[in-house]
């Protein structure tokens, strides 16, 4: 599971009995996509697994907002039955990734700019709390995580793999949370980092990145020094600089739903 999946909300879908899965991500977040549900490759994709590719491709703007996600469809491309489709769709509604449309169907929710503005607000205030947490309990294992982290997102800049800059950019936010040690924040903090994937790719032009290429390692640097003050400006900025990147654009172009799942 990817930090910056969406196992994390999963956690709130109490009406769906699905097991849990593993909720400590891998020491290698980013690329620790190998799946901790158990799931063999021979049987019918479980709920969870099929949730979390559905994710994975919106992340990854593979799925543009507004996106129909036909049950017929994902049920033939999944080789699974309709009802765990609904059960995937109601699933990831929960968690704002999906619209359900009475008569319409699911689509890929299309967060409003007041939305948007929304997250960013709730972003502004939780993570200069999460940095204070993180810097009061930094240890070796921490920091070397961090720059682990640091070093994946270069390693993607480097090679100009635009999916896995946009994933490791999310995750960036969601490791702080977790190394901050506080499962509630670490929870709300996946949460707004999969809506602000979605606002990203609703609001920004395709091509560009949720993060620029050095303030997340300016942001270790400050964590590092143990300067909660400069971390949290860095980080304000950081967050200022994501939101006013973003522009209003409506247009959705169709998508060939087999295609993103090939
Ligand atoms: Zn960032």
């Amino acid at each position: 599971m990817t930090l910056c999946s969406l196992e994390g909300a999963s956690i709130e879908s109490a009406p769906m009995p699905t097991k849990a899965p593993a909720r400590k991500t891998s020491a290698n977040g980013a690329t620790g996509a190998t799946g901790t549900t158990g799931a063999t490759p021979a049987r019918e994709h479980s709920v969870d697994e099929i949730a979390e590719k559905i994710s994975a491709a919106i992340l990854e703007h593979r799925l543009a907002p507004g996106t129909k996600l036909g049950e017929d469809r994902l049920a033939t491309i999944f080789a699974t039955s309709r009802a765990k489709v609904r059960e995937v769709l109601a699933r990831l509604a929960h968690e704002q990734i999906v619209e359900l449309v009475p008569q319409r169907g699911a689509f890929v929710a299309k967060p409003t700019i007041e939305q948007a503005q929304d997250v960013f607000e709730a972003r502004r205030l939780i993570e200069p709390g999460v940095l204070r947490r993180l810097i009061r309990t930094l240890d070796d294992a921490k920091r070397e995580r961090l720059q682990r982290h640091i070093e994946l997102e270069a390693d993607a800049r480097r090679r100009d793999d635009k999916r896995a800059i946009v994933r490791l950019s999310g995750e960036f936010h969601v490791l702080l949370a977790e190394l901050a040690g506080n499962s509630a924040l670490a929870r709300s903090m996946r949460e707004l980092s999969v809506l602000t994937c979605l606002i990203i790719s609703l609001y920004d032009a395709p091509t560009a990145t949720s993060c620029r290429a050095d303030e997340h390692e300016e942001i270790v640097a400050a964590v590092n020094r143990g300067d909660a003050a400069r971390a949290e400006k860095l980080m304000l900025h950081h967050l200022d600089h994501i939101e006013q990147s973003l522009k209003l654009d409506d247009s959705v172009e169709e998508v060939d739903l087999e295609s993103v799942f090939s």
